[in-house]
């Protein structure tokens, strides 16, 4: 899960991670506001969006007065953000920080990942601050300095004071900027993150070390014990169908092709994905019903397939284990029933209950293509949608 600088910040700052003072605005009159209340000569008007890249796009904007915060925040709400992270159909501004403006000495990148090759959280550094760490890993991977955390002993002072040399943090600012990425790791852990990104970290004229950007991710699966970090999120960040989807629990991706495929497992969801790609097919969804699903869910995603425009053929590929196909059928025939059925449909189902699924689908009167093998109907399906 994905949240917004302004809340990642609020959960830095609880943890002693030094930054700016800023406040959230919904309006241009909210943002006039906030300003006068951060008391500051330079306000930084910054839009509010689950992407990066928004310095570059106009969405970040340095205003020396009063006016200029009215000019800027009035430019940004409301305006389709397109940056290199949104996508081309960009995203729109609803929210801004207003943030205290800040004399930069230096920018610095720190970033925390998982590193899946040695199973360890590990600390990224770079002198390169403010541009794209994609970009400086590609053609200058050496100015990149990573220190690996033992999960026992946790980020040492040592390795944080390592990495600040590395990245020749200057010594008047090196006890704060440890400060900083002891205090960022323990977020890390804390907060079950799977990426911290502060890109740029700061040093400033008046000796502080401060985060001037920041950029935490969540991993789902332990949301469960991360009510508070639940409370951040965003609606208006995610794909409607992704929300409808993670109602009933159902693993589902929005892609950009126009076949919706329907499957029951991970692997094989991957796979079916795979084999429409190999006919130069373009899927529109990756989902994953589960095992043991019941027919309302299989109706809930069966409606969702059918919600999305882009969808021209739907392609079901079911092996039944857990699963059953005529559970499968049902939900299909129940979706059907309810929002209608104006497109190609093709459906393999093998396993348990298959000849009943079978059944099922014939006496339901709908047009259904039925195909023998995985192969068979990815190029049934690829073939009705060109
Ligand atoms: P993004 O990464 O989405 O472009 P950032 O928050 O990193 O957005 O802002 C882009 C740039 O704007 C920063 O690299 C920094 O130079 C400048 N900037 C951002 N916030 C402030 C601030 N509070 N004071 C001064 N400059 C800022
Ligand atoms: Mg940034």
């Amino acid at each position: 899960m994905n949240i917004h600088e302004y809340q990642s910040k609020e959960i830095l700052r609880e943890y002693g991670v030094a930054v700016p003072n800023g406040k959230v605005a919904y309006s241009v009159d909210e943002a006039l506001e906030k300003a006068d209340e951060l008391q500051t000569d330079v306000a930084v008007v910054k839009a509010q969006i689950h992407a990066g890249g928004r310095g570059k796009a106009g969405g970040v904007k340095v205003a020396k007065n009063h006016d200029e915060v009215r000019t800027y925040a009035d430019e940004i709400l409301g305006k389709t953000l397109v940056t290199h992270q949104t996508g081309p159909e960009g995203k729109e501004v609803k929210r801004l920080l207003i943030e205290e403006g800040c004399d930069i000495k230096q920018e610095y990148y720190i970033g925390l990942v998982m590193d899946r090759q040695t199973s360890r959280i590990t600390m990224m550094a770079s002198e390169e601050g403010g541009t794209e760490i994609e970009e400086v890993a590609a053609k200058t991977p050496e100015k990149i300095f990573k220190e690996e955390i033992d999960p026992v002993t946790g980020l040492l002072p040592y390795q944080a004071r390592r990495l600040a040399f590395h990245i020749n943090i200057p010594d008047e600012y090196l006890s704060k900027a440890v400060k900083f990425m002891m205090g960022l790791y323990q977020v890390f852990v804390d907060k079950d993150c799977s990426v911290a990104e502060i890109n740029p970290l700061v040093t400033t004229g008046d000796g502080e070390v401060l985060a001037l950007d920041a950029k935490l991710n969540f991993d789902d699966n332990a949301l469960f014990r991360q009510k508070d970090i639940m409370n951040y999120r965003d609606l208006d960040e995610e794909d409607d169908k992704e929300i409808e989807a993670s109602k009933y629990d159902l693993s589902y991706v929005a892609l950009d092709g126009n076949i919706g495929c329907m499957v029951n497992g991970a692997g094989l969801a991957m796979s079916t994905m795979d084999i429409i790609k190999y006919y130069h097919g373009e899927p529109a969804n990756f989902l994953d019903v589960g095992g043991g699903a019941s027919t309302e869910k299989v109706t809930a995603a069966f409606k969702i397939i059918l919600s999305d425009e882009n969808v021209k053929g739907i392609f079901v590929n079911i092996f039944g284990g857990i699963m059953k196909c005529d559970v499968i059928a049902e939900g299909v025939v129940a979706a059907t029933k309810e929002v209608g059925l104006d497109i190609p449909l093709v459906v393999r189902l093998e396993g348990t209950n298959v000849k009943r699924g079978k059944e099922i689908l014939a006496d339901s009167g709908l047009n259904i293509t039925p195909a023998e093998s995985m192969a068979d109907g990815a190029e049934k399906i690829v073939s009705f949608v060109q």
